[in-house]
């Protein structure tokens, strides 16, 4: 069975096209700059030199679509010879509000459904029915799969996912802790338990997704308990540029203070601070790193904050659980960031955390870099969301 995995942005489109038999990538791709000029479209394949790219004109997501279909077909650089190939597409889906708690499959409930979450996530949830509606248009009667960022975080109690805000902003308008990344944190948690061998069900993991935005869960038993994302994915860490915790009356101050709408505070918080914000330097922590190592006192600090809030996570997160048995890293910082990964599992010998730097010393790949006699097993372990998305397709099509 060969899926094709989509993950839709209101102006780009990553794709994935995966043979289920053994799990291996056909060929990934990326269209950038949809409906704007410039629209391209890249691809590639394990094994063969060079990639295919196609510049022209898309006007919107069903154009992109019917490239990407040209592109896996191709005879180089593709994966199958006939359409009739694709069994089944899986989409990610930014938010699933607290209707969905698995993937489905989509049918016209299910996007109606999605299109009254697009409250909750207005920049990624029209762009995935796009995507959806797209598929459906270029590859009739092929089954579409939901897969969604906030469903594996739908376990969560009521005292990690209500807010000390009045009950009826929760019963009116859904305000509440959601949590993102959560097919990241399902993978890099089951992957955790195969790595120690052990029941998923016995364990209790703290998964940290270090990308350009950044979460933390709690995952005890194999069930989320906590994570750092709210209603939205501003919450909790300091990321490349978005605030993470704030205190919450610093919005109305600033708005008063430079004259800002809810809009403009909004875009503030979200694309103009975060480590970016923080150092005037750039979103990458590559960026920051370096000039840090040059000197560069706002880079040092901005660096330094962002490890202190990660480790006040764990801390928390330990404490929720009454333990923990493993810590996992993964996502861009999480995967590269060796020295990141060093700060941050500083002083958390009090839990048990006793990295080794040698094993340490290693850039995505699976690998646990906890010395031998560290009661917490700390692992590095690269996210795989789109074979997480193909996975449940699978499971729900077959
Ligand atoms: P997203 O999917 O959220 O865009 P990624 O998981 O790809 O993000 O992570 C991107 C971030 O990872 C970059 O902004 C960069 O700061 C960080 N990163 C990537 N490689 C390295 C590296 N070698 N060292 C430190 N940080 C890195």
């Amino acid at each position: 069975m060969k899926i094709l995995v989509l993950n839709c942005g209101s102006s780009s489109l990553k794709y994935q096209l995966i043979d289920m038999e053994n799990e291996a990538v056909l060929c990934i791709g990326l269209v950038e700059r949809i409906g704007i000029e410039g629209s391209i479209l890249t691809q590639k394949k394990d094994g063969v030199e060079g990639k295919y790219v196609k510049e022209q004109p898309m006007k919107d997501h069903q154009d992109a679509i019917k490239l990407v279909l040209e592109g896996v077909l191709d005879s180089t650089y593709g994966g199958v010879k006939d359409m009739a190939e694709i069994d089944a597409v899986g989409h990610r889906v930014v938010h699933g509000g607290e209707k969905f708690a698995s993937s489905v499959i989509i049918t016209e409930e299910v996007e109606e459904a999605m299109r009254k979450c697009s409250e909750l996530a207005p920049l990624h949830n029209p762009a995935n029915l796009m995507g959806i509606d797209a598929i459906k248009a270029v590859l009739p009667g092929v089954p579409n799969v939901g897969v969604f960022d906030t469903a594996f975080h739908q376990t969560m109690p009521a005292s990690s996912y209500l807010y000390g805000l009045p009950h009826r902003l929760y019963t009116e308008y859904g305000v509440r802790r959601y949590g993102f990344h959560g097919t990241s944190h399902k993978y890099v948690s089951q992957r955790a338990a195969a790595m120690l061998g052990k029941d998923i069900a016995d364990l209790k993991i703290i998964t940290c997704h270090l990308g350009n935005g950044a979460s933390i869960a709690a995952v005890d038993g194999g069930k989320v308990v906590d994570t750092s994302m709210g209603l939205t994915p501003l919450e909790g860490l300091i990321m490349g540029t978005r605030c993470g915790d704030i205190d919450p009356a610093i919005i109305p101050f600033i708005m008063k203070k430079e004259n800002l709408d809810a809009d403009g505070v909004d875009k503030l918080m979200n694309k103009e601070s975060g480590v970016y914000g923080m150092t005037g330097i750039s979103s990458d922590f590559r960026d920051i790193s370096t000039a840090a190592a040059e000197g560069n006192q706002k880079a040092i600090d901005a660096l330094d904050a962002y490890h202190k809030r990660v480790k006040k996570y764990i801390g928390a997160y330990a404490a929720e659980m009454n333990g923990v048995d493993a810590i996992v890293f993964t996502a861009g910082l999480g995967e590269n960031g060796i020295e990141d990964r060093l700060a941050i599992a500083s002083n958390l010998e009090v839990l048990g955390v006793k990295m080794d730097a040698e094993a340490n010393n290693v850039r995505g790949k699976e690998t646990v870099i906890s010395a031998a006699d560290s009661k917490v097993k700390v692992l590095l372990i690269p996210t795989n969301e789109e074979l997480m998305i193909a996975r449940d397709t699978l499971e729900l099509v077959k």
